[in-house]
């Protein structure tokens, strides 16, 4: 059975969750059902970085310890994914003993293959990132580029890890690997940097305390970042056990996005050269969310929660809105009117308006029993394609692509509807082929969205009269026309998406 394993950047603990993160959690979690649907097996993890300086200082302004205060935080992520309807199968904290030991035994491996040595770091430190920033980096010379804040200058006995020994073996890797970083700009971005050279990096910290001790200095903790990127090793039991490991890695993919492209497509794949494992075999970015032009971040006022919207829209529109709209690897502009017009055009108008005259004119012209549908139907070619393309665009992680797809099989049904005319004829075989036949439609639609719209999935399988769950079949043979039964009891039940005026 083939295995996907899929991640998120374990999010800062002192955020809030805000839709840029569900973003980048609603779509790993698509991909990973989608893959579980079409019988992979799949491992899916998300999580918290804990550790660092800007956790440690907040936790003294609020009078606690850093753990107690990180113990307050996490959960609000994790309750975060739960309204989303996030299936991950593991949640991961930094601050976990399991992840402590994972990043010891594989820092310390770097250690003993002799990439990692002591010096004096003196540098500019942008507090809010946890990083330290090149002149030629920062704005007007001073301030950082994303928070746009003052950097203090920081000086500081260091261990540094020897990335520059890694500048050649990383553009070979690049160039074995053509696939590994996608988009292709963003590949090119990152080889470009491996290009313009590669400097030795500080990967620990003698100025505070809350982080990951370095196993052979105990005066040092390690820097948040590289003990962060760790924690995709972690989770698979990385040095404590080595045969589920090696079940799962390399063949991992990194959903991240475009700010975080030199941390998980430089230095990520040297420490794993480092430390002798294969660097991660995908790692997908995508671009940020805009509201007013903006990147939506913690650091500033424009930022939404998750559970305004869903409160709001409800759970399947937001994540339909966030797959459909901002395709992976793109910047995506965020708006209220924007998830307004997709809700109206694509789940009222469409999907919602298909199953409510389709249940309402089984119900009036068929004794509310679903007929079967016509095995020659011109919707079935519609359908077979549909299918085949929908499943390139997940399997290519383009979710987008894979719902467009979806709703052309919509919108053609509701056509070939309006066509036929059902509610105008007596009731016979002609009226039963194409209600039959848009049973089915409603039935393949059904396991397409499962990816992005679970809840509803099910909803429409079980009005329609069918037993289970559409999440539980395996494409693409269920999606394959006829599997409609015919002669079950068809629902109509109140409108699926309500007309919205805003
Ligand atoms: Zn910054």
């Amino acid at each position: 059975m083939p295995r996907f394993y899929i991640t998120t950047p374990i999010y800062y603990v002192k955020d809030a969750p805000h839709v840029g993160h569900a973003y980048t959690t609603v779509n790993a979690d698509a991909l990973a059902r989608w893959h579980r649907l079409i019988g992979d097996q799949v491992f899916f993890l998300t999580g918290t970085d804990e550790h660092g300086q800007k956790v440690a200082r907040a936790a003294e302004a609020q009078g606690l310890t850093p753990a107690g205060w990180t113990d307050q935080l996490a959960p609000r992520f994790a309750s975060a994914w739960a309204d989303l309807d996030i299936s991950n199968d593991d949640f991961i904290r930094t601050t976990e003993p399991r992840h402590h030991e994972a990043v010891q035994r594989f820092l310390g491996r770097i250690y003993e293959n002799g990439h990692i040595y002591e010096d004096v770091y003196r540098g500019l430190y942008c507090v809010p990132c946890e990083q330290y920033y090149a002149e030629d980096d920062l704005v007007d010379g001073a301030l950082c580029p994303i928070h746009r804040l003052p950097v203090e200058h920081l000086e500081e006995e260091n261990y540094f890890f020897r990335l520059s020994a890694f500048e050649q073996p990383l553009i070979d890797w690049y160039e074995s690997n053509p696939g590994a970083v996608v988009p292709e700009s963003k590949r090119n971005e990152a080889l470009s940097f491996i290009r313009g050279g590669l400097r030795d990096i500080s990967i620990t910290r003698t100025s505070i305390d809350w982080g990951v001790r370095v196993p052979w200095d105990e005066k040092h903790v390690f820097y948040v970042w590289y003990d962060a990127l760790i924690n995709y090793l972690t989770a698979i039991g990385y040095g404590r056990d080595d045969q589920r490991f090696e079940q799962w890695w390399p063949a991992v993919h990194h959903l991240i996005g475009k700010e975080i492209i030199r941390f998980h497509c430089v230095w990520w794949p040297a420490m794993c050269m480092a430390a002798g494992i294969d660097p991660p075999a995908h790692v997908q970015v995508h671009g940020w969310l805009l509201l007013g032009g903006e990147k939506m971040s913690n650091s500033s006022v424009n930022q939404i929660t998750p559970g305004e919207l869903t409160a709001d829209f409800g759970v399947d529109p937001v994540r339909y809105h966030l797959l459909r709209d901002i395709p992976l690897g793109s910047d995506g502009d965020f708006s209220a009117e924007g998830i307004v017009s997709r809700y109206n055009a694509d789940l009222a108008n469409n999907l919602g308006n298909l199953l409510s005259r389709v249940a309402t004119v089984v119900g009036s012209k068929c004794g509310g029993t679903g007929p079967a549908p016509d095995p020659d139907s011109r919707l079935a070619g519609e359908a077979a394609a549909v299918v085949a393309e929908a499943a390139a665009a997940w399997g290519n992680a383009q979710p987008h692509l894979g719902l467009e797809a979806t709703w052309r099989l919509i919108r053609e049904t509701n056509a070939a509807l309006e066509t036929a005319e059902p509610w105008k004829s007596e009731p016979g075989p002609e009226v039963d082929a194409i209600l039959g036949s848009a049973l089915e439609v409603l039935r393949i639609v059904a396991l397409l969205i499962v990816p992005a719209m679970p809840t509803t999935a099910d909803e429409i399988w079980r009005r329609i009269g069918l037993d289970g769950s559409p999440g539980d079949e395996a494409l693409p043979a269920a999606a394959s026309w006829g599997g409609y039964p015919g002669g079950v009891d068809v629902e109509k039940g109140a409108p699926l998406f309500p007309r919205r005026k805003s």
